[in-house]
């Protein structure tokens, strides 16, 4: 069976089949049902899933479960999948395909293109997966234990805060990518069957596109790798065009008080004797105005180690109300500092003493120095006139990757929450008519169609069956083989590509494993 694609929580993709999960017999509760239910009571009480979501889950299960054995799921044109979740077909959106897919020339060149985009992406990908493995293999005992929550990394389940704008974004990103495999096959002749999207409960969690089984299975090789690739293809080209929006929006986005904070304060030095804290906004030193960390380099190399300054600072924004008070800092030596950190080390020393680093120069003991709008200026750097078209164009090409730590490191928030509550809607007309709720609610689902859709359209890429990379690794090594052996009958062709994805799957699937699996039993 060729399949089409299925995007489970924006990451599992499965082949398409008529009847995946009507297993049982009609009317009786099988071994399989009751281990399902027996799973779910289990992962409730070790507090895995909350009451309610268990409760939930278990209800939906067995209403669904009776809907399936009484026929009522196939005469509404629903089956259930993987147990618990339900695929709704829908005749939706293919009038839509068919006038969109009506260019198509235009839709062949992008699907060619999608191939050659896609084949690159997947060989980044086997670098990074191998180098990983690698990695994890030479040195086991080095590598941090994940939690296994954090390998099933699902907005809103795992120590996610809001869970609104990813769940949006999520349906966004595998509704294009689903639309994106039908509208390739509808430029290339192939009837859609049907779209349609996978439900657990109330909760979307992917969406699916089913083709004619037939018009795939004697479609030509390539237009079969084009339709695969339009998938991750129109992800990955959705993530730039939201990259550049994300630039637009950022731009309407202003510091509210011009400042700089640090993340950090030294111990023991002259600011954390004072007591500045970590995101407090420090405007004035001395009744000079600061607002950038330029301004207080300057202002600082005026000083001599032992001066006093008086720095007008406002208290952490997400800690009630915002306070303004003067701290008074007695600068202390930067040399001396730098050197205690070289604890003795002679090639450290003379570091410092290159980097210029002078006896009496004034140390203020900060870290991480940052102005108050430093959270919304670098996702405006894509459009930003201080940077060259070259400069702006790797920024584009990078920005996916830059922030894909973003909401792993902030507990699932699109920004530092003291950085956030720093920003203010712009000066322009259009920002503030907006205002500041609507263009950070506007920020956060495109920072999220971003960051999902390019996780979408790359995790998709990975070279392993039922992934949309694994399909397009068979039909590229069927086109191969046929013109490496042209005189071989089409059967032992089809057994060679067979072979070959069977065991780069192999391959990929070890590789991947090794990361999560080895550090646990070393
Ligand atoms: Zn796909």
């Amino acid at each position: 069976m060729v399949g089409g694609c299925f995007s489970v929580l924006g990451i599992v993709t499965f082949e398409a089949g008529r009847h995946i999960g009507r297993t049982m017999e009609e009317g009786s509760l099988g071994l399989n049902q009751i281990l399902m239910i027996a799973g779910l009571v289990l992962l409730t009480v070790n507090g895995l899933l909350s009451l309610p979501l268990g409760a939930f889950l278990i209800l939906w299960y067995i209403s669904i479960l009776f809907l399936d054995t009484t026929g009522y799921l196939e005469r509404w044109n629903c089956t259930r999948v993987l147990g618990i979740i339900l695929m709704i077909r829908t005749n939706k959106g293919k009038d839509a395909a068919d006038f969109i897919a009506r260019p198509r020339r235009f839709w062949r060149i992008f699907g060619e293109g999608s191939i050659w985009l896609c084949f690159a992406v997947m060989l980044f990908l086997i670098f990074g997966i191998t180098a990983s493995a690698i990695s994890t293999a030479v040195e086991p005992a080095q590598q941090e234990v994940l939690p296994a929550t954090d390998i099933l990394f699902i907005p809103g389940v795992t120590s996610f805060v809001p869970i609104f704008w990813p769940i949006l974004a999520l349906i966004v990103a595998v509704v294009v990518h689903e639309y994106g495999h039908g509208l390739m096959a509808r430029a290339h002749g192939m009837r859609i069957r049907s779209f349609g999207i996978l439900v657990a409960g109330i909760i979307p969690v992917g969406a699916f596109y089913e083709p004619d089984q037939e018009e795939m299975r004697i479609a030509p090789q390539r237009d079969r790798l084009r339709m695969f690739a339009a998938g991750p293809s129109v992800n990955i080209v959705m993530t730039y065009f939201v990259v550049i929006l994300l630039a637009v929006v950022s731009s309407g986005l202003t510091a509210k008080q011009d400042g700089v904070y640090a993340v950090g304060i030294v111990e023991g030095s002259g600011a954390d004797e004072a007591g500045l804290l970590p995101y407090e906004l420090i405007s004035e030193i001395d009744g000079v105005a600061i607002a950038t960390g330029d301004d207080l380099t300057g202002i600082l190399n005026q000083h001599d180690s032992g001066d006093l300054i008086t720095m007008l600072v406002s208290s952490n924004p997400i800690h009630g109300d915002v306070v303004f008070r003067e701290v008074d800092v007695t600068l202390t030596d930067k040399k001396s500092y730098y050197y205690q950190l070289c604890d003795g080390d002679s090639q450290c020393e003379s570091n410092v003493d290159g980097a210029g680093i002078e006896e009496g120069d004034a140390f203020l003991g900060v870290s991480g120095i940052r102005s108050a709008d430093s959270a919304a200026r670098v996702y405006g750097l894509p459009i930003s006139e201080d940077l060259s078209f070259g400069e702006r164009f790797v920024q584009t090409a990078i920005s996916p990757l830059l922030f894909s730590g973003v909401p792993i490191q902030n507990q699932g928030q699109t920004m530092v929450l003291e950085e956030r509550a720093f920003l203010g809607a712009g000066t322009g007309i259009l920002p503030s008519l907006l205002g500041i709720d609507v263009i950070l609610g506007l920020f956060d689902f495109l920072f999220w169609i971003m960051w999902i859709s390019f996780l979408l359209g790359v995790a998709n890429l990975i070279p392993l069956i039922p992934f949309d990379g694994g399909h397009m690794v068979r039909n590229a090594g069927h086109i191969i083989a046929k013109i490496v052996l042209p005189k071989s009958n089409p059967l032992k062709i089809e057994r060679i590509a067979d072979q070959i994805s069977g065991y780069s799957s192999l391959f990929v699937l070890a590789l991947v494993l090794i990361p999560i699996l080895l550090p646990r039993f070393f």
